[in-house]
């Protein structure tokens, strides 16, 4: 594994500054409010890092993923629910107006994405269509100038926060017939459910997104007509290294408190990490959280140099999120009963790392794209 670059580790020493400084110190609270992180954005804009990996000519900072994925990894550390907005807004949305939007497109939407003016969100799933995105019901009935999108969008990050919206809809009868547009949030007929009761990520807003009869005009097709269910599958390669790299995040920082934990509390007169059901224990997760974090280099690096990088995102995601959850239930089991009060942060981490194994495909179908990929 190639060292860091010292840009590279200069951007992982930053964002862990501001994001210990900034962010830690308030996760709880959001965690118990479900407020939505509006200042802390406003503070990641500032500091160019919604935009991280968008060129500079379309308002971005023009890192490599690898940096990206190193700065969401801190994001994470101090708090998953800013890290999966950040993840979203900059993976999924700006890599595929990158990828596939006109200039037009790019000066319009992907600039104030890139600037942090904008969050931008992801609407593929529905109620009826999770794992197989190819069963979504949303329509697009061809009309004079445009398309009329009407239908129901499921388990949407930012939904009603977010200002723009990658729209995966049915656009003809064959299975994967299906195109992707970009709708803006105050589109007449647009409108949004009340945020989910999830069990974590309190503060990253979950909700259905509801198209009734949205008018979106020919110029806000996103990339071919047609095509939309494969733009959204490039999307979400890019965007499992950011989720990899939250799962990461949340790991190590269950970690550490557990690993400071056992050095700090007695039992039977020694500390507990002289017991070697403890001991091995740390030694075990520490492996594997190394192991995840290179996983999700190895990801980011071969995106770095253009080359197809599905199945490296996919073994990067199917590791890390294991990891964090391993690590996270671990870390609660070493601080006894303190690990499940609140005040210690590791149940809330428990809480937030499990759905890193849900969203942006689950583990199982992570190990579908890894089956495949291996006969290509
Ligand atoms: C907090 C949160 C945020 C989300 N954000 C977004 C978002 O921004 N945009 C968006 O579009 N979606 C989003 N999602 C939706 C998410 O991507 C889906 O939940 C996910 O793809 C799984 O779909 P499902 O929940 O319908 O599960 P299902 O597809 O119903 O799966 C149920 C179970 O069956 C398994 N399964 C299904 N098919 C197979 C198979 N072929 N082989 C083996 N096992 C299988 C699954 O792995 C799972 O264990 C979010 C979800 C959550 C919880």
């Amino acid at each position: 594994m190639l060292p860091l670059t010292e840009d590279q580790k200069l951007v992982r020493d930053t964002v862990r500054a501001f994001a210990r400084e900034e962010l830690w110190p308030l996760a709880p609270a959001y965690d118990e409010s479900g407020e939505y992180p509006w200042p802390q954005l406003r503070k990641l804009a500032e500091l160019g890092l919604l935009g991280m990996t968008t060129p500079e000519e379309w308002g971005g900072a023009g890192m490599d993923a690898v940096s990206w994925a190193l700065a969401l990894e801190e994001i994470a550390y101090a708090d998953p629910s800013v890290a999966v907005i950040v993840s979203v807004t900059s993976g999924l949305p700006q890599y595929m107006l990158l990828k596939f939007g006109t200039d037009e497109q790019k000066e319009r939407f992907l600039v104030p994405l890139a600037r942090g003016e904008w969050i931008g969100a992801f609407a593929l799933t529905e109620p009826q269509a999770g794992s197989d995105p190819a069963a979504l019901k949303t329509r697009a009935r061809r009309v004079d100038g445009g398309w009329v999108l009407s239908g129901t969008k499921a388990w949407i990050t930012s939904a009603g926060q977010a200002e723009l919206y990658v729209v995966m809809a049915r656009t003809g009868e064959e299975r994967k017939a299906i195109t992707a547009f970009l709708v803006q949030k105050d589109a007449k007929g647009l409108s949004f459910g009340l945020p989910e009761a999830k069990m974590g990520l309190h503060a990253a807003h979950t909700a259905e997104v509801r198209l009734e009869e949205v008018f979106v005009p020919d110029n806000q097709v996103l990339g071919e007509v047609g095509r939309g269910l494969s733009h959204a599958l490039a999307g979400l390669d890019s965007g499992r290294i950011g989720i990899a790299a939250q799962a990461v995040g949340i790991a190590q920082a269950a970690f550490d408190i557990a690993r400071d934990y056992a050095d700090e509390r007695e039992q039977f007169g020694r500390k507990i990490r002289t017991f070697e059901g403890i001991s091995f224990k740390l030694a075990e997760l520490d492996t594997h959280i190394a192991a995840a974090r290179h996983l999700v280099w190895s990801a980011a690096r071969k995106k770095d140099g253009g080359g197809r990088f599905t199945l490296e995102a996919a073994r990067a995601k199917l590791f890390a999120t294991r990891t964090a959850v391993d690590t996270t239930r671990e870390a609660i089991q070493i601080l006894g009963a303190n690990g499940y009060h609140k005040d210690y942060r590791v149940e809330r981490y428990y809480r937030d790392a499990k759905v890193t194994e849900i969203y942006e495909g689950t583990s199982e179908i992570q190990k579908l794209v890894i089956a495949r990929e291996l006969y290509r």
